[in-house]
């Protein structure tokens, strides 16, 4: 039996406990019964690239979620290179993968963006999407809404994962290891460790180009 899929596409640099958490309600809530992570090469919506090399994103990746039975990584976007268009990713999952109706499971962050990604109306025919508070901002609340009607015009199929908001991000932990900063609270031990151990993020400038461009 084809089981329903949540495809979770990001830069992963690093994988931190927001993701995690996100992923986790996304099956627990019965959304999905699996999740495919997929680490971009290049995030198309980002100024800059990422900073830590392919390969250790991927592992950092595959550790951290080798013990969720109903989580799978792929490398996909990685072995094609360049930009990661989501499309193109989704494409090649369904020809490859008996995949059914996949789901993008991604942030409210990343929502606001959507109309804007690359074949945004083919899209849009192919997947549904799981999207998930971010931030607890209720100052942005009529924004959202105006968004979702503007969404739902152009047939997106959408469902929210209302949670209460989990405030990490990568940046926050790159900014943290920079600093010699304890990162073990805000990402898997294993992840913290590969960055320790790497010696991740500790030469990268103080000011990050893809927060102040
Ligand atoms: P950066 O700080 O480098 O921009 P990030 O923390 O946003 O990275 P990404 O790998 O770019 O992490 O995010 C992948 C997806 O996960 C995006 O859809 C993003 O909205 C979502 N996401 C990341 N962190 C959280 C979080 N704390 N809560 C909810 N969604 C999140």
């Amino acid at each position: 039996m084809r089981e329903s899929t949540a495809v979770f596409g990001g830069s992963f640099d690093p994988l931190h406990n927001g993701h995690l958490a996100i992923a986790r309600e996304a099956v627990s809530r019965g959304y999905c019964r699996r999740v495919i992570w997929i680490p971009a090469a290049r995030n198309p919506h980002k100024h800059s690239g990422p900073q830590a090399a392919d390969e250790l994103r991927l592992q950092m990746l595959r550790r951290a979620v080798e013990d969720l039975p109903w989580s799978s990584v792929s490398d996909i976007e990685i072995r094609r290179g360049g930009r990661s268009y989501t499309l193109e990713t989704i494409k090649q999952l369904v020809s490859e993968h008996d995949l059914a109706e996949p789901w993008f499971l991604l942030g409210e962050d990343a929502m606001a963006g959507l109309p804007d990604w690359h074949g945004y109306s083919e899209l849009v025919k192919r997947c549904s999407f799981l999207v998930c508070t971010r931030s607890g901002d209720s100052d942005a609340e009529s924004e959202r809404l105006l968004l979702e009607q503007r969404l739902q015009a152009d047939g997106v199929r959408l469902r929210r994962i209302e949670i209460d908001p989990i405030d990490v991000s990568s940046t926050e932990i790159r900014m943290r290891a920079r600093r010699g900063q304890d990162i073990y609270q805000l990402v898997p031990a294993v992840v913290a460790d590969c960055i320790v151990h790497e010696a991740l993020y500790t030469g990268i400038p103080e000011v990050y180009p893809d927060i102040c461009a």
